[in-house]
């Protein structure tokens, strides 16, 4: 196999939730200019029509639908519709997710459990609607959208940290239970990337000076910098690939190297 080949998605269908922008919009279209054909969701219409419109500009033809991941029943009625128009799902990107920043005791319950319903609990829903499928074509990749946070601790993530946790161990799981069925899968965890959910971050300050956790982050990332939704786009593909097909339940970090040095 050339490696062109090895690395290529020609043929394939991915499915991307959370794809109308931010990093999943980046892993549809570099899936899409890999070769595949690419669906996604997100909650609003404004969003569906906006990043429809972003793909055309980038000349690829998406299907786009508006999903809950949290919505068991829409989750099937879209995988059903991808399988019978596009064919059936090759590739799953569970990519849709929330973070709350809020100190643990000023966090309510109701918080708390829809951070872990997005980040958590919807990929169980998705992978579940997904992998029956995969299992009768004989072969699938389930890439879970980690974080530095399945890892670590820290101030005003607890709900965060507690799905990207156990979303590490479900990836491990799903690899265990199904890695006999030719399904490889495996998770990516981000370093700080600079999108809408991190905004907030980047702020100026009223004085003109960085948020304090910006700098804090410039200051321990050894490649001294935020990442970029592109900085996704090499591993993503790979795992989606066959050039990783006997690699399987990691969590690859995608961090500039923070994790190594925090
Ligand atoms: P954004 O907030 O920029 O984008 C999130 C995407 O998820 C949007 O497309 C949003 O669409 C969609 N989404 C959110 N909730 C739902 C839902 N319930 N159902 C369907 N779609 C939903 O996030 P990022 O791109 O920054 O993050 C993407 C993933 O990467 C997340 O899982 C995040 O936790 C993870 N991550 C991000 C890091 C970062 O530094 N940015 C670091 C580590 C991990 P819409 O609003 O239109 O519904």
């Amino acid at each position: 196999m050339s490696y062109m080949d090895m690395f290529s998605l020609k043929g394939k269908v991915a499915l991307v939730t959370g794809g109308s922008y931010g990093i999943g919009f980046a892993i549809a279209r570099a899936y899409a200019r890999a070769g595949a054909r690419i669906a996604f969701n997100c909650r609003s219409q404004e969003h569906l029509d906006m990043a429809m419109t972003a793909y055309e500009k980038e000349g690829i033809e998406a299907q786009g639908y508006i999903c809950d991941v949290t919505d068991t029943e829409k989750v099937r009625d879209m995988v059903a519709d991808i399988d019978a128009s596009l064919g059936t799902i090759d590739i799953l990107v569970n990519n849709a997710g929330i973070i709350k920043r809020i100190p643990m005791c000023d966090m309510d319950e109701a918080d708390f459990r829809q951070v872990i319903d997005i980040d958590l609990v919807a990929p169980f829903i998705v992978s579940k609607a997904v992998i029956p499928g995969m299992i009768a074509k004989g072969e699938g990749k389930i890439i879970n959208i980690c974080s530095m946070m399945s890892e670590l601790g820290r101030e005003t993530v607890s709900a965060y940290a507690a799905a990207k946790g156990g979303l590490k161990m479900l990836t491990r799981n799903i690899c265990s239970e199904f890695g006999g069925a030719n399904i490889q899968c495996n998770g990516i965890g981000p370093g700080y990337i600079a999108t809408p959910q991190t905004a907030p971050l980047r702020q100026r300050q009223s004085d003109g000076s960085r948020h304090p956790f910006d700098a804090f982050i410039v200051s321990k990332t050894p490649a001294g910098r935020w990442g970029t939704t592109e900085d996704l786009e090499g591993p993503a593909i790979f795992l989606a690939s066959h050039a990783s097909d006997f690699v399987n339940g990691h969590i690859l970090y995608v961090d500039g190297g923070i994790l190594a040095y925090i």
